[in-house]
């Protein structure tokens, strides 16, 4: 019986691998873990195998705790496995003014600090795993405005950036643009933010992995929880063919959380889909022929923003919003328009074939931001959840501070306020693939300006 979801159950299905560049790349991991076979007894149990699940997991086997991983597919087969690659910040869609206005300036301070520190953990364990992609300028984000009047806009915020945070970002326009070897004639101009780097997810995804099997964390794939019970004090936990019984639980499912593992997840999160398409290599004088040489990550100023790099083999890397139907033939049937994007971005390779083409779910909520915290009352149920399409940096982040905080390592008090913050359910939340449709139609308006 498949769990209750938002969308078409289809996109859901752990049976059905992305036919992506990086399950086509990716190293085998060295130790591939087994489905249980029998009951397993644990003091923490995580739901969910990407970047969150198992950075808590990680953390809390180190510590002696023992912990057992119960992912319903292959261990990235979410969106850790399936994403851009992004290591970089942000896991909210309010801007900095409106967190400062909200929260205060301290607070504002602490998210980027926390953001911060995320992007550099993930950083030392790629460097020591030695997967680190070697390209040049990896070493910062380049965002692009699509409109002059995004141009004035990337100003203001570059301004507000280098004044509230004492970094230095810089804004360069058309031709610097172009002299940057970021030439395309959609773009007016641009703003480098000094943070973050580019890596293959799902080498990234494996490594951890293998450091969590390590530290002797049990990792279950293949194991869908269907319910959760409580008996006696404690969780107990039923995929298909076995139970898992677990002093405690952590719910790590983003945007892939479906409405009854456990209940309290009804009606919290929006999933919402994300495509990519990765090109077959580019050959320097074909990158030559349309002035776009950079290896910078790249982001558009639309809200529904393209997303894009060339990987370290010269294979361009275009992700994109737009799709708003979780059924899988309809997702796939936006591929077309999104390759028409491409086209107009990159004119000078629309006889460049695409070789890979995917699409996934990032988890929205309704305050905007990331939710991190205890989802009961005596603090035996956790989450981290809601990155907003930013969670490489910002799920590991949020996998191991869960773990710090069943440690008692860490207090709740310590984190971002924005983050603790409850996450409400959604008003009539039966209506969110709906609530999605108008926003797109709206932001598709305002994208024009
Ligand atoms: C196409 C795409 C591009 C993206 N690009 C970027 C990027 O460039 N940079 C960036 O920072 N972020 C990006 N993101 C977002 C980022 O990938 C996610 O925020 C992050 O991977 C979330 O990690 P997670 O571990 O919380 O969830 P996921 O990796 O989604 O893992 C959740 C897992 O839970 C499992 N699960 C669900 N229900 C159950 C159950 N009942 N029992 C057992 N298992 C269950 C699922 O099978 C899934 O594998 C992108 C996302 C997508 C989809």
């Amino acid at each position: 019986m498949g769990l209750k979801r938002v969308y078409h159950s289809n996109a859901s299905d752990p049976t059905i691998i992305a036919d992506s560049w990086w399950e086509a790349s990716a190293n085998l991991m060295r130790h591939a873990p087994a489905p249980l076979e029998n009951d397993h007894v644990c003091d923490v149990a995580i739901i969910g195998g990407g970047f969150t699940g198992l950075s808590a997991a990680k953390t809390l086997a180190e510590a002696g705790v023992t912990t057992c991983v119960a992912e319903a597919g292959h261990f990235g087969w979410g969106a850790s496995g399936r994403n851009g690659g992004f290591c970089a910040n942000t896991s909210t869609k309010k801007s900095l003014s409106d967190i400062v206005k909200q929260y205060g300036l301290d607070e504002m301070r602490k998210v980027i600090k926390v953001q911060e520190e995320a992007i550099e953990q993930v950083r030392d364990f790629c460097t020591l795993a030695g997967i680190t992609e070697d390209t040049p300028d990896n070493n910062a984000e380049l965002a692009v405005a699509h409109t002059p009047y995004q141009l004035k806009q990337l100003r203001i915020e570059s301004d507000e950036i280098n004044r509230l945070l004492g970094l230095n970002t810089t804004v360069i326009d058309k031709q610097e643009l172009n002299a940057f070897g970021a030439k395309s004639p959609a773009f007016y101009g641009g703003m480098i933010l000094p943070w973050g780097f580019g890596l293959h997810p799902l080498n990234y995804l494996h490594a951890l992995a293998d450091a969590t099997h390590e530290a002797e964390a049990t990792l279950s794939p293949q194991t869908e929880i269907q319910s959760i019970t409580h008996e006696n004090g404690r969780y107990v936990l039923s995929a298909q063919n076995v139970k898992i019984n677990a002093k405690k639980i952590i719910v790590a499912t983003n945007g892939y959380t479906s409405e009854t593992v456990p209940n309290w997840c009804k009606g919290r999160i929006l999933p919402a889909v994300s495509s990519i398409l990765v090109t077959r290599p580019i050959t320097a004088s074909e990158q030559a022929a349309q002035g776009w040489t950079t290896h910078h990550m790249t982001y558009d100023t639309r809200t529904l923003l393209h997303y894009f790099r060339l990987l370290p083999n010269g294979r361009m890397m275009f992700g994109g919003r737009g799709a708003t139907s979780g059924d899988l033939a309809k997702q796939r049937a936006f591929f077309p328009e999104l390759r028409r994007q491409f086209d107009e971005i990159f004119p000078k390779w629309a006889n460049i074939e695409t070789d890979y083409q995917w699409s996934g779910f990032i988890g929205l909520n309704r305050k905007k931001a990331l939710f991190i915290g205890p989802i009961d009352s005596d603090q035996t149920a956790w989450a981290s959840l809601a990155y907003h399409g930013s969670g490489v940096a910002m799920a590991t982040w949020g996998g191991k501070t869960l773990a710090e905080l069943i440690l008692g390592r860490k207090t709740l008090d310590q984190l971002p306020r924005l983050y603790t913050d409850q996450t409400h359910k959604f008003p009539f939340d039966f209506m969110r693939p709906q609530y999605l449709k108008l926003a797109y139609a709206y932001y598709r308006q305002t994208d024009k300006r």
